[in-house]
């Protein structure tokens, strides 16, 4: 794992160690961390990395969104003020009955023994750590608030960005996979939501941007995101138009060039494919249903 230089006081892990990117961003009197990663491990490796960088005291953590692949190592952090927008911190006593059931994440950990032991030495000891502040639209952090929290839904519907205003550093969050197919397959995925946060954006100072995944990028990628959404939003409308259902239309993404892929990105296989599939998926019910 490797902690990379943002800007002047800004981090970040890119480089797929922590599943989801991870990074912090250091104010004169404190350190506020951006997501956790995917596990206990992996997130106490960050936050000794972090410790050793910073020189302030850690004090806030901010969780852009509840997908475990930035919410799992929240409780290494348990000692901070741990930060998530209204919506997404509803979604804890939904999952709590379901899928993050102590039943159903002991019977995952059990599974993920078999397929990968070294995958789930890093859950040790985990435990749900729950958001323990709130905020409805947006909220700041620091003196000067030098550090915007903008709920913008989208991705999932309790979606944050973080903007650090002094050093034009954007933390999207999953709004933007670099280099890797997006996953819109979220049941409280928002397309419309996700294009508005884009345009948002675009008008933002903004010099470097700290993807959900993938490696730094800027503002280039999200017009191109802004341009295969619309695209992916019209070739979606009109299988519907067609009348074709579920079924039909993702045979065709198997088979036809449409729907294009991200630029530069070869056709899909593995977990890009069931990425594409669940997106695709997620899109049509949501236009359906327009
Ligand atoms: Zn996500």
């Amino acid at each position: 794992m490797e902690l990379e230089q943002v800007s002047s006081s800004a981090w970040a892990v890119t480089d797929g160690s922590t599943a989801g990117n991870v990074g912090c961003v250091r104010l004169a009197d404190r350190t506020v961390v951006v997501d956790t990663s995917i596990s206990p491990a992996t997130a106490t490796t960050f936050r000794e990395l972090i410790e050793k960088q910073a020189g302030t005291p850690i004090t806030d953590v901010i969780l852009t969104h509840y997908h475990g692949d930035h919410v799992f190592g929240a409780q290494v952090f348990a000692d901070c003020r741990i930060i998530a927008s209204k919506p997404m911190a509803a979604m804890y006593p939904k999952m709590m009955k379901d899928r993050w059931s102590p039943k159903a994440i002991e019977a995952w950990l059990k599974e993920l023994a078999k397929t990968d032991p070294e995958g789930a030495e890093r859950f040790k000891g985990f435990a749900i750590t729950l958001p323990t502040c709130t905020f409805k639209d947006s909220m700041t952090i620091g003196e000067a608030e030098e550090i915007l929290i903008q709920h913008t839904g989208g991705h999932t519907e309790g979606q944050s960005i973080v903007y650090f205003q002094p050093e034009r550093v954007l933390f999207a969050s999953d709004l933007i996979f670099h280099q890797t197919y997006v996953w819109a397959g979220d049941h409280t995925n928002d397309p419309k939501q996700w294009m508005k946060a884009f345009e948002t954006i675009l008008e933002m100072p903004i010099d470097i941007i700290v993807p959900g995944h993938g490696p730094l990028c800027d503002k280039e990628v999200v017009r191109k995101y802004l341009d295969y959404f619309h695209e992916l939003e019209t070739w979606i409308q009109s299988k519907i138009q067609e009348n074709l259902d579920l079924e039909a239309v993702l045979k065709q993404v198997e088979t036809s060039p449409i729907p294009p892929y991200t630029e530069g990105m070869d056709r899909p296989t593995g977990q890009m494919k069931s990425r594409i599939i669940g997106s695709i998926s997620r899109w049509f019910e949501y236009y359906k249903e327009r």
